[in-house]
């Protein structure tokens, strides 16, 4: 089906009928499938047959969601993981051994630094955080034992831009792979394997599922490379559930709809937000006013569904604005149908010191919206604290 377009892959992509014809996929809730006669069995978990032998292996229902998304992604390869940072866990425990050293964004979602700095640390893997939008720091990082580049673009919750197609080549140069988390853009705004990335990671759970229900994730690439992946998956098992696959291939069958309808209320929230007065500043790439907009809009279809601002007044004003919201949704989770509405300084990132947080350029006064499906119109009404 490589010569479908998104919309098309996003529906049809990936699915196979059981022997009842049915039309919408079949959710396979069982854990372990039965053989014909005991060389079957055999031959099945030698390998010598294709088949589901446990659902910890394969699973039907799960493989059609890996199906539908490598093809979204253009990946020869995709395993489907309990939650984002299992993919994220399982890529790094697949690809690399003690000894081996990661480059990394400084930008990266808060779980993701900790899985690296408090668990991979221990396995004897060391991590260099650099700019996420300065290719000179990531090529200064390089050592000679440096395995694995990982960056995710746009940022959170400054939404800053890392060059892809650059950064690949500074990888590429020195053995190293490239990893992009791609779960705020989804393959719909953005494929980092075109781009030269070797493995994209999702936190399916975000605007794979877009409606806020269930965990998932995905490592995608080449399917040489992902052998380890799945190996490590298949062996220590934080693998995909047959049900959130369903919920996840019903996701993507409205990503695309949803994805361009996500992009044009932020972009009118941001367009809007600019104009007002007590309003310092507006993150989204988007804007002409993004100091990567360019690269943006190379890089990626549309800016994406996150916007952030910085209200005049610091924290105070920041806390008047989310505590007078009657309808947007106080909380961290993003991807959703539904408007959230995030203080990151006191939330997301208030375990890092205050001096790291303003290194970081995450102010007291920064607030960040994921944008949902709700009309903009009243989205903006209900940031009626900005006006007090
Ligand atoms: C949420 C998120 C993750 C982690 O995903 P979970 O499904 O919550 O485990 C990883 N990366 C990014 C960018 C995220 O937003």
């Amino acid at each position: 089906m490589t010569d479908f377009q998104p919309e098309t892959l996003a529906v049809r992509a990936g699915t196979a009928r059981s022997q009842f014809g049915e039309h919408s996929e079949a959710m396979f809730l069982t854990s372990s499938f039965v053989f014909e006669n005991a060389a079957q069995a055999a031959a099945r978990f030698i390998g010598e047959e294709a088949g589901n032998i446990y659902s910890r292996f394969t699973n039907p229902t799960v493989t059609m969601f890996e199906e539908r998304l490598a093809a979204l992604e253009g990946a020869e390869f995709c395993v489907a993981t309990a939650s984002g940072m299992a993919a994220i866990l399982s890529c790094v425990m697949g690809v690399l051994q003690a000894g081996d050293h990661i480059v990394a964004s400084q930008s990266l979602f808060g779980s993701s630094v900790n899985l690296f700095n408090n668990v991979i640390k221990k396995f004897g893997v060391e991590t260099t955080y650099v700019s996420a939008t300065d290719v000179a720091q990531w090529q200064a990082a390089v050592r000679p034992n440096t395995k694995l580049f990982f960056l995710e673009t746009p940022s959170n919750p400054l939404t800053e831009i890392s060059d892809i197609r650059a950064i690949a080549a500074v990888a590429k140069a020195c053995g190293a792979l490239l990893a992009v988390d791609n779960c705020f853009c989804t393959p719909i705004l953005q494929r980092p394997l075109e781009l030269g990335a070797d493995i994209v990671i999702h936190s399916a759970t975000k605007y794979i599922d877009g409606q806020g229900r269930v965990l998932g994730g995905a490592v995608l690439g080449n399917k040489k490379l992902l052998e380890g992946v799945y190996g490590f998956l298949r062996t220590t098992g934080p693998t995909m559930s047959a049900f959130n696959a369903w919920v996840f291939l019903k996701g993507l069958e409205t990503l695309k709809l949803r994805m361009d309808a996500h992009s044009a209320n932020a972009l009118a929230l941001a367009t809007w937000l600019e104009q007002q007065p007590n309003v310092a500043r507006v993150f989204y790439p988007g804007l002409p006013s993004h100091p990567q907009h360019a690269l943006a809009m190379r890089q990626q279809k549309t800016g994406g569904g996150i916007v952030s601002f910085e209200v005049k007044g610091g924290k105070a004003a920041a806390w008047r604005v989310i505590d007078n919201t009657r309808m947007l949704s106080i909380t961290a989770n993003l991807g959703d149908t539904r408007t959230t509405i995030t203080h990151p300084a006191t939330t997301t990132h208030a375990r890092i010191t205050p001096e790291a947080r303003a290194a970081a350029g995450i102010s007291d006064g920064l607030i960040r919206i994921a944008v949902g499906l709700e009309a903009v119109e009243d989205i903006q009404a209900d940031l009626r604290g900005l006006g007090m």
